[in-house]
């Protein structure tokens, strides 16, 4: 496996596991099956939500050479030490559902492919099988891999929005396909190998409930905004401070936002400067209104 030749090809010996909650329920044979291969193991029982996660700081701290970002692919984010990147491929055959399930999509001429990196394989077999159906295909690779997305970056869907007549997204779950719903303005379609079905997504009522959180900024008076010190989600929101000099404001920074940490503070609205699936999964566990930076239009 690529990886593991390339841990060894850097001589790292400790490594430092990192993984997202998914895998948990294989991560002790994967730490055995590094283990056989000569590595020393710990596992980092953080959450991993993502590649902006890199705890090279906790990993120099207990002595590893490198870390095993494990579910993820490298985006760029910057590191002390080696990262490792085990995307963690499904060999999932994704053609019988999409036979049996076919008839929802089959009006649709032009169709957008969208993954994320454990599905990929399955997307290729997707292409071919729409293909004999004479449908038109699109993808675009914006990120490592033609038709990857990110639950923060839809770069592969936007650029081609404009030529396709509805989305199909390949995988499990909404998360990834809620994040193409709120920006994309074309049917948006899963095919759930989990599930084994196709389902169209709707995201109606997360949007209303997004606007109703905006309609509370221009009243707000205390506002905090939400910082997070994960490498790949900093960014500048001294800007947005210098921004809302009539209110009062205040930063507050985390390791992972969640709602209980701001009990007790009083504040009327909060601006998420960090992932922004804080302002999407999570909007309805918040009492106070909270709000994505980029979604707020009048800052
Ligand atoms: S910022 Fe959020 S959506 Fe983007 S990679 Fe990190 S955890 Fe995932």
């Amino acid at each position: 496996m690529k990886s593991i030749t390339f841990l060894k090809k850097i001589k790292a010996k400790k490594i430092f596991v990192q993984f997202p909650e998914g895998l948990k329920i294989e991560i002790q044979s994967i730490s055995k099956y590094l283990e056989d291969k000569g590595f020393d193991v710990i596992l980092s029982c953080e959450s991993t939500y993502g590649a902006c996660d890199i705890r090279d700081d906790e990993a120099k701290r207990l002595k590893c050479d490198a870390i095993l970002h494990i579910g993820h692919s490298d985006f760029g984010v910057k590191s002390k030490i080696p990262v490792v990147y085990w995307e963690y491929f499904y060999d999932i055959d994704p053609i019988p559902v999409l036979k049996k399930e076919y008839k929802k999509i089959s009006k649709y001429n032009k169709i957008g492919l969208i993954t994320n990196v454990q599905f990929i394989k399955s997307l290729k077999s997707v292409k071919e099988f729409l293909k004999t159906k004479e449908k038109k295909i699109f993808t675009n690779k914006s990120l490592n891999y033609s038709g990857q997305i990110l639950g923060c970056n839809i770069d592969a869907a936007k650029k081609i929005e404009n030529k396709v007549d509805c989305f199909l997204y390949i995988g499990s779950g909404n998360f990834y396909a809620l994040g193409l719903d709120l920006k994309i303005n074309k049917p948006i379609f899963i095919l759930d190998l989990e599930k084994k079905v196709i389902r169209q997504l709707d995201s109606k009522k997360l949007k209303q409930k997004i606007e109703w959180n905006k309609s509370f900024f221009k009243e707000a008076k205390k506002i905090g905004i939400l910082v997070s010190w994960k490498k790949g989600q900093i960014r500048d929101f001294w800007k947005l401070k210098k921004k809302l000099k009539d209110k009062e404001v205040y930063i507050l920074a985390f390791d992972e936002i969640t709602p209980e940490k701001l009990e007790g503070l009083k504040l009327d609205f909060l601006i998420n400067c960090a992932c922004p699936r804080i302002g999407i999964d999570d909007i309805s566990r918040y009492k106070i209104p909270i709000v994505n930076y980029n979604d707020l239009n009048d800052v």
